[in-house]
C-alpha cells in the first residue's frame, strides 16, 4: 500500500524544512542524493513536514480516490464527520446545509463523530474513576499513540485501551446498517489515514477524506449551499461529543472534574506531549494523574485549511453547540447511549519499536570532530533540525542525516571549494596559455613536417634509383617514377590513375623471390643491403631496409646496366676487394716488405680512376 507521506522527488528543492520540522527524525537525508526521503515505519503521520514544505513536494495519499472507488462500486457509504468540522466551515451559513452538501457527494448517511465520543467518553469517566491505582495516558490521539508505540513502546501498556471515538462510530453505523455498509472518516487529521491502515472488520475505515480534501471534492462537483435544502445528521446525534476538537473536550464530555486542585486528570497538547510522556514514564510516581494528550487539537489538526485562526474556530465550535442545543431531545440521546452501550469499545496496542541502535561513541566522536573541523565550536544551533550537534553526529552515524545539514559545514566546504576553484582557475588559465604556445608550435612544426615531407616525395622523385616504401601488408605507400619505370607498361598505366601507386599491391607487382625480401625484412627487422636480383632480364641491386618496425620497409633498386651504376658498383666492389686483401696484405707485408705498399697504390689508383668526376 502507498504510505500517507512521502517526498515528490521532482519537486523538492532539498531545502530540508521537512526534516528539520519532524519530531520523530522519520526522514532521513542520504549521501548523493539531495532529497529526502520519509521512512514510513517512523513516521507517525503528526504532518509537520506537508506544513513546513514550501514546495508543496510532502505528498499525502490521496482519500478522494478511495471514496470515489467507492461510490463507483454503487457501495452504500456513511459519511463520519468529525466534530471538528465546525470550526472549519464557518462559511457554511447552517450546519444542516452543510449536512445538505456532504449527502450531495453520493453518501447514503451522514453521521457525527460526536456520538461516538459521547461512547468513549463514558468509558474514559469510568476508567478515571476506578483506575485501581495505576495511571493511563489517554489514547485518543492517533499521533500520541503512534509516538508511544513506535518511540515508547514499554508504555504501550499504560495507554488507555478505549478505542477512538470514530472507531466507536463506525460499529455504531454497522451495528444500526448492517456490517456490510461501508464508512468514510471525514478527519481534521492526516494521521487518521495512518490509524486506518491498521483497522479491519467492524471497526474498518473504507476512506479517510481530510477537511481540504472534502472542499475539493465540493468545489469540483460545484455542490454549493445555495442550491440545497435543510437536512438532519442522522441518529444517533451527539452532543457534549461536539467538543472532542479541544484538547480537554473529552474531560468536559465524560463530566470527569478538571480543577487543578481535584483532578485527576493532566491535559497536554502540542509539542510538550513528547516530554510530558517522558515525565509520565519517569515520574508517574510522583506525579500521580492520567494524561489527556494530543499532539495536535483536532480543531487545529494538519488536515484542515492552513493558517486559521484557533480561538476564532474555537468560538465557532462552541457557537455550533450551543445552536444544536436548542433542538436537543436529552431523553432520545439517553435513549441511544443505552442502546449503543454494548458495542465493545476495548482495545489493544501493539509494540512496533522503532528505536534505533546508539552508534559506537568513537564514530560519533569522530563524526563531531568532522563537524568542527578548522577548529570551529559546536554551536548547537539547531538548523540541521537536531537539538544539539551530538544528536546531529548520531543521526549522521545512523544513516539518517549528512553532514551538510549543518549549515556551518556546508558554508565552510562552499567556501573551501570556492577557494580551490579559484586556484583551479588560476592553473586552468595558466594552462591555457601553455597550450595555446604548444599549439603554435605544433602548427609550425607542423609546417616544417608538411614542408619536409613534401620536399622529401620531391627528392625521392628525382633520385635516379627506384625506391619504393610499402606497409605492412606490402601494399604501397609511395613509389617514385623509377621503380614505376622499371615496372614497365602496366605500372605506368596504374600510376595515371593512382599516382605513385599508393594502396597497390607489391605482390601484383614484383615476382615471388623479390617481394619475398619484403616479406622477411618485416618479418625479422632485418636490412638486406646489396642483393642482386633479375627482373624482366636485367640486373638489379637492391636493398630492403626497416623503416618501422614490423610496420613499414623502403627498397632502393637500382639498375647495375646503369654507366654511373656501373662505375659506382665497380668502385664498391674494388674497394671490397681492397678491405678484403689489406688484412691479407698486412699479414704478408712481413714477407714482402715494400711490395705490398706498391700492390695497394696500385689498387687505389684503379679506383680513383673509376671514380665519378666531380
Ligand atoms: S521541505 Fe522537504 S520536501 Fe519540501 S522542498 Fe524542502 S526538503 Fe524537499
Ligand atoms: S508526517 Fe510527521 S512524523 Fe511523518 S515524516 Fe512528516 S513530520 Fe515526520
Amino acid at each position: 500500500m502507498e504510505p500517507v507521506v512521502k517526498i515528490d522527488q521532482e519537486k523538492c528543492t532539498a531545502c530540508y524544512a521537512c526534516v528539520r520540522s519532524c519530531p520523530v527524525k522519520a526522514i532521513k537525508v542520504e549521501p548523493d542524493r539531495p532529497a529526502p526521503m520519509i521512512i514510513p515505519d517512523r513516521c507517525i503521520g503528526c504532518g509537520n513536514c506537508h506544513a513546513a514544505c514550501g514546495e508543496d513536494a510532502i505528498i499525502i495519499r490521496d482519500g478522494k480516490t478511495d471514496l470515489r472507488k467507492l461510490l463507483k462500486q454503487g457501495e452504500e457509504v456513511t459519511a463520519l464527520l468529525d466534530p471538528s468540522i465546525a470550526g472549519e466551515f464557518p462559511d457554511i451559513t447552517d450546519y444542516r446545509k452543510f449536512v445538505s452538501m456532504v449527502r450531495k457527494l453520493g453518501f447514503r448517511f451522514v453521521n457525527e463523530v460526536a456520538f461516538g465520543v459521547e461512547l468513549v467518553a463514558a468509558e474514559y469517566r469510568k476508567l478515571v474513576d476506578d483506575s485501581k491505582g495505576k495511571y493511563y495516558l489517554f489514547s485518543n490521539c492517533p499521533i500520541s499513540v503512534m509516538y508511544v508505540e513506535k518511540y515508547k513502546p514499554e508504555l504501550t501498556r499504560n495507554l488507555a485501551p478505549i478505542m477512538p471515538p470514530v472507531v466507536a462510530t463506525a460499529r455504531v453505523v454497522r451495528q444500526k446498517y448492517g456490517n456490510d455498509m461501508r464508512v468514510a472518516y471525514i478527519s481534521p487529521l492526516i494521521a487518521s489515514k495512518q490509524e486506518a491502515v491498521r483497522l479491519a472488520e467492524d471497526e474498518k475505515i473504507d476512506a479517510v477524506l481530510t477537511f481540504i480534501e472534502l472542499r475539493e471534492l465540493f468545489s469540483e462537483y460545484k455542490i454549493d449551499e445555495k442550491n440545497l435544502e435543510y437536512s438532519e445528521f442522522d441518529n444517533p446525534i451527539g452532543y457534549l461529543g461536539s467538543l472532542f476538537p479541544l484538547s480537554s473536550g473529552i474531560l468536559e464530555a465524560a463530566g470527569i472534574e478538571q480543577r487543578v486542585l481535584s483532578s485527576k486528570v493532566i491535559t497536554v497538547e502540542g509539542d510538550l506531549v513528547f516530554d510530558s510522556i517522558r515525565e509520565f514514564e519517569e515520574d508517574i510516581t510522583t506525579i500521580k494523574s492520567h494524561f489527556n494528550i494530543f499532539y495536535k487539537e483536532f480543531i487545529m489538526g494538519r488536515g484542515t485549511s492552513p493558517n486559521a485562526r484557533k480561538w476564532l474556530r474555537r468560538s465557532q465550535l462552541i457557537r455550533y453547540l450551543n445552536k444544536r442545543e436548542k433542538t436537543f431531545d436529552q431523553e432520545a440521546h439517553d435513549k441511544a447511549l443505552l442502546e449503543y452501550s454494548g458495542i465493545g469499545l476495548t482495545r489493544s496496542f501493539r509494540n512496533d519499536d522503532q528505536r534505533m541502535e546508539a552508534p559506537p561513541a568513537e564514530e560519533v566522536e569522530k563524526i563531531q570532530a568532522e563537524l568542527r573541523k578548522h577548529g570551529d565550536q559546536e554551536r548547537g544551533c539547531g538548523a540541521c533540525g537536531y537539538r544539539s550537534c551530538h544528536e546531529f553526529a548520531v543521526a549522521i552515524a545512523q544513516g539518517l542525516a549528512v553532514p551538510e545539514m549543518c549549515n556551518f559545514y556546508a558554508s565552510r566546504n562552499t567556501m573551501d571549494h570556492i577557494q580551490s576553484l579559484k586556484i583551479s582557475n588560476e592553473k586552468l588559465a595558466q594552462a591555457q596559455v601553455a597550450l595555446k604556445e604548444s599549439e603554435q608550435i605544433a602548427q609550425k612544426e607542423k609546417e616544417s613536417a608538411r614542408e619536409a615531407s613534401e620536399i622529401t616525395r620531391t627528392m625521392l622523385q628525382k633520385l635516379p634509383s627506384a625506391v619504393v616504401i610499402l606497409d605492412e601488408t606490402l601494399k604501397v605507400i609511395q613509389a617514385n617514377e623509377s621503380l614505376i619505370g622499371l615496372l614497365g607498361e602496366e605500372a605506368m598505366e596504374i600510376n595515371e590513375v593512382v599516382p605513385g601507386l599508393t594502396g597497390a599491391d607489391l605482390k601484383t607487382l614484383l615476382p615471388y623471390n623479390i617481394h619475398n625480401l619484403f616479406t622477411y625484412v618485416l618479418a625479422n627487422n632485418e636490412n638486406i643491403t646489396d642483393r642482386d636480383i633479375l627482373l624482366n632480364e636485367k640486373q638489379y641491386s637492391i636493398s630492403v631496409f626497416v623503416i618501422r618496425k614490423q610496420k613499414i620497409v623502403g627498397a632502393v633498386i637500382r639498375d647495375l646496366s646503369a654507366p654511373e651504376v656501373q662505375k659506382e658498383e665497380i668502385v664498391k666492389r674494388l674497394t671490397d676487394v681492397v678491405d678484403k686483401n689489406l688484412s691479407l696484405v698486412q699479414q704478408i707485408g712481413f714477407i714482402l716488405g715494400e711490395g705490398a705498399s706498391e700492390t695497394e697504390r696500385m689498387l687505389n689508383s684503379i679506383i680513383e680512376s673509376y671514380k665519378p668526376k666531380k
